[in-house]
């Protein structure tokens, strides 16, 4: 009987011998992660980075520095002031998306965008589909003459761009072609507020949150499209709160950043 008790004991150690090693060996990286994720999340992150780490598709190093980027279009406007200031208040920059005559309305919103450390790119002088697509010279000039404001007043020169309602289904091979070599850069999003369309605060808030969800499981890098509207500057503040709750670092686009591109034949984000 004796015996059989030892054997029985040894099994055991065997046995929990691998998780045993394993907790001593990922002890470092599992330190970094605990680091990278404490805050408000507080005693609930030990099974954030559990659940997390069940997808596949999005690599430890963006859970732990989680990146969303805001993108405002049509503006400077009556809104911009408000929501640099929740971007402000809540540690958060955004990408602004400008029109010409919109700039020209309002030289100081623009300076005052680039004062807080937003970035700016470029959203056409027409906004019209009929008028902006109908050839690469158009578009190309366009899209000169917005950037050529933008440094008249602030002498920040961009190559970022967002065509008029976003690149599907209007921007031909083309006008694409042409844009890029003159070296503009232009940004879709993967995830639509709906605001443009939507005036109830709630469900824009709702729209983006669902779509989040959905961006994170493809392991795609959140860009959100908004407008510079009385809805968005209404729902912000809680927008900002659960994105700083969830961990996320709420960034300006950079010119080095890998933009974030429609599929010209199908809609969906290519990358
Ligand atoms: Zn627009």
């Amino acid at each position: 009987m004796k015996h059989y008790l030892k054997t029985f004991a040894l099994l055991i150690v065997i046995s929990s011998l691998p998780i045993i090693l394993s907790n001593i060996f990922n002890f470092p990286s599992f330190k970094a992660q605990s680091d990278g994720l404490k805050g408000k999340e507080g005693s609930h992150f030990i099974s954030s980075i559990e659940k997390k780490q069940l997808s596949p598709s999005f690599p430890v190093d963006e859970q732990i520095n989680k990146v969303i980027y805001l993108t405002f279009d049509d503006g400077p406007n009556g809104y911009t002031q408000d929501i640099l200031n929740i971007l402000q208040s809540k540690n958060a920059h955004a990408t602004f998306f400008l029109i010409k005559g919109n700039i020209d309305k309002h030289p100081t919103l623009l300076k005052e965008i680039i004062k807080k450390g937003n970035a700016v790119g470029c959203h056409s002088v027409s906004h019209r589909v009929d008028v902006f697509y109908s050839s690469p010279k158009v578009a190309i000039n366009e899209m000169k003459v917005c950037q050529r404001a933008i440094y008249d007043q602030t002498r920040f020169h961009t190559p970022l761009i967002r065509v008029p309602f976003g690149s599907f289904p209007h921007l031909t091979n083309d006008i694409k072609n042409g844009l890029e070599n003159e070296n503009f850069i232009y940004w879709d999003w993967n995830i639509d507020s709906e605001d443009w369309t939507n005036n109830n605060p709630g469900q824009v808030y709702t729209n983006i949150v669902k779509q989040l969800n959905l961006t994170e499981k493809k392991g795609y890098i959140p860009t959100v499209l908004l407008h510079d509207k009385q809805v968005t500057v209404e729902m912000l503040p809680k927008l900002l709160d659960y994105l700083n709750e969830k961990g996320y670092k709420i960034k300006s686009i950079t010119n080095a950043n890998k933009p974030v591109q429609f599929n010209l034949h199908t809609s969906e984000p290519a990358s």
